[in-house]
This record gives C-alpha cells, sequence and structure tokens, in this order.
C-alpha cells in the first residue's frame, strides 16, 4: 500500500498543527490549508487519499467546500472535525457524503483510528494496467499514442491522455464533465468550461477509431445523458500485479 496523502483543512492554528503531527508521526503525508479556499484547491488536488475538513473555516464553509468537492470528486474520502453541540452540521455533512466525522475537542488516538478505518475501507491497491486496447490498436498512455496493426502510430495530447486515463481509471462509473474539468484542468467551477471536455472527447473519440475506415471498432467512450462520460466497451484492460 502506497503512504496516504492526507489533506488537513482546519483554521485554528493550534488544532491544525496537532493533526498534521499526528498523522506525520505516523507515517502520513501530510498538507496543511488554513482556510476554505486553500482547502479546496489542496484537497481537490491530484493523488489525495484523504480530507480532514473543518466546517467553521474562514473565506468558505466546511460544507461549502464539501459540496464542490463532491461534483469534482465525487468519492475522495473526507472526514468532518465538528463542534460539539453542531449535530445539524453532522448530518448534513454525512448526507451530502462525508465519510465520517470527528467531535472536537477529540484526542489524536481517536482520530487517528478514524483515519486509519476510513482509508482502510477506500484505499485500494492500484492495479498496473499490461495494456490498453481499443479495436486492434494498443493504447500507450505513457507514450501518449494510440498504435494499430497496419503501423499507423497517432498521437495523443497532454489532456486527450489525461481525459482517457481518469475515464479508464473510474471505469465502473460515469464520470460527470465538471469532474473532468477538475481532475484533468484543475479548474473548480462549472459554466461554460464544460463545453471544452465535449471538445477534447469529440476529438479523442476520433483518435480512438480505426484510421483504415473500417467502422467495426466497438465504441471507447460513452456519452452519459446529463451527465457526461464513461469507458465504453470497446476500452480493454488488462491488468497485473
Ligand atoms: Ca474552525
Amino acid at each position: 500500500m502506497p503512504k496516504a496523502r492526507i489533506v488537513v483543512v482546519e483554521d485554528e492554528p493550534a488544532i491544525r498543527r496537532g493533526v498534521s503531527d499526528a498523522l506525520r508521526l505516523t507515517g502520513y503525508d501530510v498538507t496543511e490549508a488554513p482556510d476554505g479556499v486553500i482547502g479546496f484547491a489542496e484537497a481537490s488536488g491530484n493523488g489525495v487519499d484523504l480530507v480532514l475538513l473543518d466546517v467553521m473555516l474562514p473565506k468558505r464553509d466546511g460544507l461549502d467546500v464539501l459540496a464542490e468537492l463532491r461534483r469534482v470528486c465525487p468519492l475522495r474520502p473526507v472526514i468532518l472535525l465538528t463542534a460539539r453541540g453542531s449535530e445539524e452540521d453532522r448530518v448534513r455533512g454525512l448526507k451530502m457524503g462525508a465519510d465520517d466525522y470527528v467531535v472536537k475537542p477529540f484526542s489524536a488516538k481517536e482520530l487517528l483510528a478514524r483515519v486509519e478505518a476510513v482509508l482502510r475501507r477506500t484505499m485500494k491497491p492500484v492495479p498496473k494496467w499490461i495494456s490498453i486496447e481499443v479495436g486492434t490498436a494498443i493504447i500507450d498512455l505513457d507514450r501518449r499514442e494510440v498504435r494499430w496493426p497496419t503501423a499507423e502510430r497517432i498521437e495523443l495530447s497532454e489532456t486527450e491522455a489525461a481525459v482517457l486515463k481518469h475515464l479508464i481509471e473510474n471505469r465502473d462509473r460515469a464520470v460527470s464533465r465538471e469532474e473532468l474539468l477538475g481532475r484533468v484542468w484543475g479548474i473548480g467551477t462549472a459554466g461554460l468550461e464544460t463545453r471544452a471536455v465535449d471538445m477534447h472527447v469529440a476529438r479523442l473519440r476520433a483518435k480512438l477509431k480505426d484510421p483504415s475506415g473500417s467502422d467495426d471498432t466497438p465504441e471507447a467512450i460513452v456519452t452519459v445523458r446529463a451527465l457526461g462520460y464513461m469507458a465504453g466497451p470497446g476500452l480493454v484492460v488488462r491488468e497485473g500485479k
């Protein structure tokens, strides 16, 4: 199991430091954020395994951060740090998809136990992809190219490769345009830019079609109505240890 990366969003310096130190001592890789704006930016970044999120935050409320995080990274684990007596916040947070919560003041021991439990549930060892194929072609994401048996080699742009990689990593579910924007472009807000996603997917689809014009390459990317996209039956991923 790789070392887990945890983002701690908490405005109270003493609590933030105490929590972060306890996590670092336990061997986690910790990033600290003192308000909701920096908190969202850090929490939505790539490679984050868990977010500890205070609810009462300056600049941007913790539940607001949680709501947008759910749009951009629907499966990112979040533990809320809540004040005693704010049951309403906890219930709202859990309904919005928080994985767990701890009530202040908490002990390092209690927090670490919750962190461990959530990570045990959510961190899977990442299987290595041996190959990704579409029709008779081989997709090489490291080299950003699609190789056809006719020796034709089609280059993927960095963005196209990133979109494809995210769809393959999440091929058991549909991925929204907002999520792709957040994960590939790093943009936290929805809006007009979602059309950029459609444009890149259209180009990507064209590149995943047999260039000889034979029409029987199965669909590599499926459109999910009113939501976004999903890796289609045409993408065949072989995994190994
Ligand atoms: Ca606070």
